[in-house]
């Protein structure tokens, strides 16, 4: 099978390897789609990732496809079922599992390799999060299930009203999957992104308001929401500290901060403490899933709460992968599905 394998810094090649065999309670899948992320684009970038990747390894994360072998002790999953995942699963023992914090989880399983033309999925993600993909969604749309996970985490993490004004910096395909879930959940949204195609996409997508982010766009923000007091809730989707400064600065007194993106190691921010103590301001990190999160945004996108649809922009083979991850590092289109076999 051809796989896409990282071997450092922008170094990427696609090799001929065998094709796995699934072992007990693994399930084997062949990739009918595998969405570019800004992780990965960061970890081509970068060479690796301290936590997820240490080349020379196969990457990719959010996929889906259809069921080509299953091990023993496997019944819930049977040939030729079409499937859509998650890249990880919590062990459900540790300290933070026992309180119900599985993104915490101190032994959190990942998956790799979805950049190919078969993965194997192990055992505790076959269990936990994996799921069958409904007729109601291509297997683009399905692999969007992570990626969605993520965002649903931090819309429930904040809490979030009808009616609520809410602001997002960053329209990459994170912000605009905001964008797509506060809409359905009718609260407004000001969107903000340096980039004009981008700030076009999220009008297009039913964004309230559309501002590029420069010098003053504490005060846009506040002439925008009523009575000029700020925003209720402010997502920073971008991962700068720059941003995570800057969307601390648009909530109104009792507002909450959602800080989404993650930002480079070593890397920190400043705050306004009289701000923060006299407005009673909440600033909420949050990172990855949780399994009955993921379970949620399963129902959503089967449902079509959302329609992800106009997320995808383009459609590639796997030997493309590099000329699509060069294209979101320059920030050109919003996710690219990289269609094996095609
Ligand atoms: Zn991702
Ligand atoms: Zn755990």
């Amino acid at each position: 099978m051809k796989v896409a394998i990282l071997y450092g810094k922008e170094r990427l090649r696609i090799e001929e390897r065998g094709i796995p065999v699934p072992g007990e309670g693994e399930v084997l899948v062949r990739i009918k789609a595998a969405l570019t992320c800004g992780t990965d684009a960061k970890v081509y970038l970068r060479g690796g990732h301290p936590r997820m990747i240490t080349p020379p390894s196969p990457f990719g994360h959010e996929f889906s496809g259809e069921i080509v072998k299953v091990g023993e002790k496997v019944d819930r999953w049977k040939e030729g079922m079409k499937v859509m995942a998650v890249n990880s699963a919590p062990c459900f023992s540790c300290y933070h599992c026992k309180r119900e914090e599985y993104s915490l989880c101190e032994d959190l399983l990942f998956l790799n390799g979805a950049y190919a033309e078969y993965i194997l999925i192990p055992e505790r993600i076959a269990k936990y999060n994996l799921y069958p993909l409904p007729d109601s969604l291509s297997f683009a749309e399905g692999a969007f299930l992570e990626p969605f996970a993520c965002v649903l985490h931090g819309i429930e993490k904040i809490g979030i009203k009808a009616g609520d004004w809410v602001s997002v910096i960053g329209c990459g395909p994170i912000g605009l999957l905001f964008l797509l879930i506060l809409k359905a959940k009718g609260t407004r949204v000001i969107m903000i992104d340096k980039i004009p195609a981008r700030r076009e996409k999220a009008k297009k997508l039913g964004a309230d308001l559309v501002l590029t982010g420069e010098e003053g766009l504490e005060q846009e923000v506040k002439n925008i929401t009523p009575r000029r007091k700020g925003v209720d809730i402010s997502i920073e989707a971008v991962g700068n500290p720059f941003t995570w400064e800057q969307s601390i600065r648009l909530v109104r007194k009792g507002g909450k901060v959602l800080l989404f993106g993650g930002c480079a190691p070593g890397t920190s921010v400043t705050l306004d403490t009289h701000f923060l103590h006299y407005s009673e301001i909440t600033i909420k990190g949050v990172f990855h899933h949780t399994p009955p999160i993921v379970r949620r945004a399963y129902g959503i996108l089967r449902d079509r709460i959302i329609d992800v649809q106009p997320l995808i922009t383009e459609k590639l083979p796997l030997e493309d992968l590099g000329k699509a991850l060069q294209n979101m590092l320059k920030k050109r289109g919003i996710k690219t599905a990289i269609m094996p076999g095609t």
